[in-house]
Formats: C-alpha cells, structure tokens, sequence
C-alpha cells in the first residue's frame, strides 16, 4: 500500500480505532473502508455482526488479523475499558437511532443515547484516547422558520433554515412529543463530550450525520429482521416496493430531508479519522444539501427508479397517506426541514459529497432488489399460518 499523507502533507501512521458499533450500518461501511484503503486495525465492538461478516471470514482475507470482533453489549461489560486503552481512537456508533423506537419505547432510547454511552467518554477522558462520537442532525430539531407564519417570506430566507453547527439553536418539541427523547439524549451527551473536552482535556469529534443511506441500511421486516419491526424512511419504501405494496406518506409526506450517499459520507470520517488537527475539538455537520426533496418527492423518486431496476410496472396508486398517529403511535412529531452548513467541514477538512440523489438510489435499489427480491417472493408465496 503506498504511504498515505494526511491533508497536510505528513505520513499518516497505522493506528487502532476501536469501533464501538461496528456491526450496524454506518460501522459497516467504515469497516470496509478501513480494510480496503488503509493501513489501520479496528477492534469491532458490537453485539450483532451479521453486516461485517464479509469482512471477518474467511481468514485468507488480505486484511485478516487487521479486524477483530468482539461480541460485547456495552450496557454491561467490563471489557470495554481495556478495549479503548488499546486503541488509539475511540469511534462510537452504537444507539437505538430508529424514529418508531423514540416515542414508543423513549427509556430505552434514552438509556441507549445517554447513560449507555457515558462510559466510553469517561474512560476516553481518562486514559487521553480520542473520541470520534456520532450525533444527530436531528439534535437541531425543528427550524427557526417553521414557527413563522405560513405565508411569512422569511420562510424562504436560509437564515431561518440552514442548519449550523456553531450557531443554530436546538427546538424540540413538549415533554409528552417522546420523539424528542432521542436528540435530547443526543444533546445532552454532545453537552458532556464538550464540557469534557473543555475542562478535562478531551480530545473529540462529534459528528451529526445528514439522513446518510446506502445498501445494507437497517433492516427489510420479516426477511432480516421482525415481521412488525419499523426501520427508517429507505427501508420502509424498498420494503413497499419489494412487496409491490403503495409506499406510505406520514402526514403527507410534507417533511423534508437531504439524503447523502453513505459512500460519500464515509470519505468524511476517514479524513477527521486521519487528521486528528483538524478535527479534535469540532463538531460536523455531515450531510448533502444538494440533495434536498420532500419525502413524497422521494417516495415518487423510489418508485421511478426501482422500476428501472427491477423491470417491473409501476402500480396504479403508487403511495397512500398514513396519520403520523397510526404509522407510528401516540408522541410522534417530526423535523420539518434539514439543510446542513457546510462551511466548518469544507474548511477544516476540505470535503464535499458527491452524488446525486438519482445516482445513489440507483446504487441502493440495484443492491436491495439483488438481495432481497427472491426471499421476499419465497416469503409471499408461503401460506400464512392460520
Ligand atoms: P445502526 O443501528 O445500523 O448501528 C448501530 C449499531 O450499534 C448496531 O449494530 C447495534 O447493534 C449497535 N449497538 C447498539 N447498542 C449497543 C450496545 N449496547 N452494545 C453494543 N452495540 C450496540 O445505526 P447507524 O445508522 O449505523 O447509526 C450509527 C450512529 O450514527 C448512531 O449513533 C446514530 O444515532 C447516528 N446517526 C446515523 C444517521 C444515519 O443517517 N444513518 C443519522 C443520524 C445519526
Ligand atoms: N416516513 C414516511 N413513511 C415511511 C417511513 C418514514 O413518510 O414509511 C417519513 C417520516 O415521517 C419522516 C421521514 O420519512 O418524515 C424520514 O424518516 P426516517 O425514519 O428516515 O428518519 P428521520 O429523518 O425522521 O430521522
């Protein structure tokens, strides 16, 4: 592998990250860009690793002895302090991040976000290893814009919209909105990561993640994972499409995102990973804002494009609309729009996203109609249990 030079100019050394989470989505994809590009070790921490398992078998990998998993639920083990004294970089990705679970089960979102992750910072701030800890765009909340009157033409200003890591204010909603259980968990434990970095010393990163999406993304219900599960927006419109079911649009589908290509994305990481100067004591937004659509927008954009990929015909009424109330339950509330600044991440490291919207829902579609298209027919086809 030729020597690697960080954004600087100096030879970057091999480190150890322990990645806390690995075995997710995100983690994942880090995984395998760290094996396939660079010369560093990850001890990967997870209590799953069904999306890593490429990665660690068989053993005539070139990266074998490079990734080590070690099945650990970090609630309770003592195992995680002499995992992150080991490594150089501490990464974590763990949490119960699906909105269904925020308002239907917010102890345990609560618990998963803040109390579960306090001893990674603790034993980080202790031992003088590094943090790299991922947020949530979703800690910013509502936009400043979104209080304002239907028809007022601020609306339209970015001032009251674009979301900035150094100077937008957080807006949840009331206590009994449990959605919010989760970006204040968030809030609060990016609060702590920051007080620690300011008066222990604390070498951190936190990193709020933009609706990042690809392949492997969370789960399709009753193939990979509970037949009453309720994954994040992809999965649930690939789920409808696989199943040739309407796509469904809570409260309309009115809210908006900018979705990124998690390929994309994981160029970000790597290069707060390799540049420690440049991004210790910063906060990132991580997100595509050329990316921008209405969830209906996207639901119609899905459909398009798996049509494509799949050759099969559009259905006559390709989306229905679902009370928030009904799709997911008392306590939902939603973030109306989510334009990330780029200003601090393009400066400190220089990184832009790449690809379109079109582009990576081409990627993503060929990859869930190649993997789960048969096991979804297989599973219509049975008689259901009477
Ligand atoms: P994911 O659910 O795919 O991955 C999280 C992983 O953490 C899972 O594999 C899970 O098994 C593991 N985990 C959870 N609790 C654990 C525990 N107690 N012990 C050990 N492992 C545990 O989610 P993801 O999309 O990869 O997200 C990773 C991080 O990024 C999360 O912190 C999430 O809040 C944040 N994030 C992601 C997005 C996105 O767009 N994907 C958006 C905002 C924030
Ligand atoms: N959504 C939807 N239909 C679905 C799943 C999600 O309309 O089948 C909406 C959801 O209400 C939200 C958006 O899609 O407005 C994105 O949801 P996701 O679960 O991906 O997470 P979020 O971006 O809210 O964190």
């Amino acid at each position: 592998m030729a020597a690697r030079t960080d954004l600087d100019g100096r030879p970057i050394k091999p480190m150890t990250i322990c990645m806390i989470g690995a075995g997710g989505f995100i983690g994942s994809h880090l995984c395998e860009k760290l094996m396939a590009e660079t010369p560093h070790k990850v001890l990967a921490l997870d209590v799953y690793n069904d999306k890593i398992k490429h990665l660690l078998e068989p053993d005539s990998l070139p990266w074998a002895g490079r990734i080590e998993f070690h099945r650990i639920n970090i609630k309770h083990d003592s195992r995680l302090e002499g995992l992150i004294k080991m490594a150089d970089l501490t990464i974590n990705l763990a949490a119960i991040c699906t909105p269904a679970d925020y308002n239907t089960r917010p102890l345990d979102t609560i618990y998963s976000n803040f109390i579960d992750a306090l001893p990674g910072v603790k034993y980080c701030s202790e031992n003088s290893k590094r943090l790299i800890h991922f947020s949530t765009c979703e800690v910013y909340g509502k936009t400043i814009g979104s209080f304002l009157p239907k028809d007022s033409p601020l609306r339209k200003d970015p001032a009251y919209y674009v979301l900035k890591e150094d100077t937008s204010p957080c807006i949840f909603g009331s206590i009994e909105k449990q959605r919010w259980s989760y970006a204040c968990a968030k809030q609060l434990i990016e609060r702590l990561i920051y007080a620690e970095g300011a008066e222990n010393g604390l070498d951190f990163t936190i990193v709020r993640p933009f609706n990042w999406i690809g392949p492997r993304m969370d789960f399709i219900p009753g193939i990979d994972g509970p037949s009453e599960g309720v994954p994040r927006v992809l999965a649930c419109f690939s789920n409808n499409l696989l199943r040739r079911e309407p796509l469904k649009l809570v409260d309309g589908g009115q809210s908006q995102r900018t979705f990124v290509y998690i390929k994309d994305a994981i160029e970000a990481v790597l290069l707060m990973i390799e540049n420690p100067d440049r991004a210790n004591g910063h906060i990132f937004n991580v997100g595509n804002p050329n990316n921008e659509v209405t969830v209906r927008q996207l639901a119609e954009m899905m459909t398009q494009v798996y049509t494509k990929v799949s050759r099969e015909p559009m259905l006559q009424s390709p989306s229905i609309d679902v009370s928030s109330k009904e799709f997911y339950g008392e306590g939902y509330d939603d973030s109306d729009k989510r334009i990330p600044d780029m200003t601090i991440i393009n400066k400190q490291l220089g990184w832009n996203p790449k690809t379109s919207l079109w582009d990576l829902l081409e990627s993503t579609l060929t990859y869930q109609h190649r993997t789960y298209a048969e096991a979804i027919k297989k599973s219509m086809a049975k008689p259901t249990a009477s």
